[in-house]
């Protein structure tokens, strides 16, 4: 089979396709890794290659019925599961959905494919009712699920599956990446993919779609004003962003959490580390205002948040609780 055409994670796309090839998929497959990192990109090729009919040493091939039902969703023997809400909690029912798709025998193929994402976001009862699918699974079942982090999950989940971590890539070869097969001006690849994290699916898309970018400037913006908003701002500021489902509040988050490390960059004198370099100047300006203690809180609280929301978390209460702890008054 040739390499699927994923940028960096070589390692697991071998694992992978000698799986496939030796017919040895497990029935539980649990990829994790930060937001945007690849895991749907590999689940989906995963999937595509275990469903296609094409005869080439390409699959999935693309061209044959199977892969072009499945890039169009038709596919009767695949389904995608994901939480209904930006940020919502994936439900029993949906998972219930799940097994009843299983229960029947495939209509196209071998196999019987489910992708479920994000799911650190399952409830309790939906994380339990996966567990009855995963203890006795009919032969041609094979469950994708995709977690941040396999710590929050039900250890009974994960050492029922096989485990993938995705790590983030070295930001060369996300700019490598941008510049060789997204045609990215070689300054702006090397930006984003500082910015990224490592994180090639958030890079592709700050750099092909500008309202994506313009949402982490956004952020930005905000993270700058929100130090001069007095507590009742501060309030509606929370409320405000989690009424807004066009950006999810982790991803807010996340930004943030990119601006407060420059922060602490620029006060232990490594500021040619600072990614933001765009916001340089604001982001000195809080360095020298904030002591380091108070930043170094401030990371911790803005992770704190983003876990108490991988465990769902009420949305506006973290983030009340984190506004309300920011330094403030600069
Ligand atoms: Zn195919």
């Amino acid at each position: 089979m040739k390499p699927w055409p994923v940028v960096g994670h070589q390692w697991a796309v071998r694992q992978l396709q000698t799986a496939i090839e030796r017919d040895e998929v497990p029935h539980a497959l649990l990829i994790s890794g930060p937001d945007n990192v690849g895991k749907m990109t590999l689940a989906r090729l995963v999937a595509g290659t275990l469903l296609c009919k094409g005869q080439s040493d390409e699959r999935p091939c693309g061209v044959c019925l199977a892969c072009r039902k499945l890039a169009s969703g038709s596919h009767p023997d695949f389904m995608p599961v994901e939480p209904e809400a930006e940020g919502g909690a994936l439900k029993i029912d949906q998972i219930r959905a799940v097994e009843r798709f299983l229960a029947l025998t495939p209509n196209e193929s071998a196999r019987k494919i489910a992708l479920i994402n994000a799911f650190e976001r399952a409830t309790v009862g939906a994380a339990n009712a996966l567990l009855k699918t995963l203890e006795e699974p009919p032969a041609y079942v094979h469950l994708l699920l995709l977690a941040q982090d396999a710590d929050v999950l039900l250890p009974t989940i994960v050492s029922r599956s096989q485990q993938i971590v995705l790590r983030p890539l070295a930001p060369d070869i996300v700019a490598q990446a941008l510049r060789e097969q997204w045609n990215v001006p070689a300054e702006q690849a090397a930006h984003l993919a500082r910015i990224s994290g490592g994180r090639m699916g958030w890079a592709i898309r700050a750099a092909t779609e500008d309202a994506y970018h313009q949402r982490m400037e956004d952020a930005l913006a905000l993270l700058l004003n929100l130090l001069d908003q007095d507590l009742p701002t501060r309030f509606e500021t929370a409320q405000a962003l989690t009424r807004d489902a066009s950006v999810g509040v982790s991803e807010t988050l996340e930004y943030w959490l990119t601006g407060w490390r420059d922060v602490l960059l620029i006060q232990t004198e490594n500021a040619e580390r600072a990614i933001h370099q765009q916001h340089r100047a604001a982001l000195a300006q809080i360095a020298q205002h904030v002591p380091l203690s108070a930043t170094v809180g401030t990371l911790k609280a803005l992770e704190g948040c983003q876990e108490a929301l991988q465990r769902n978390a009420n949305p506006q209460l973290a983030l009340e609780n984190l506004l309300l702890n920011l330094p403030g008054g600069y």
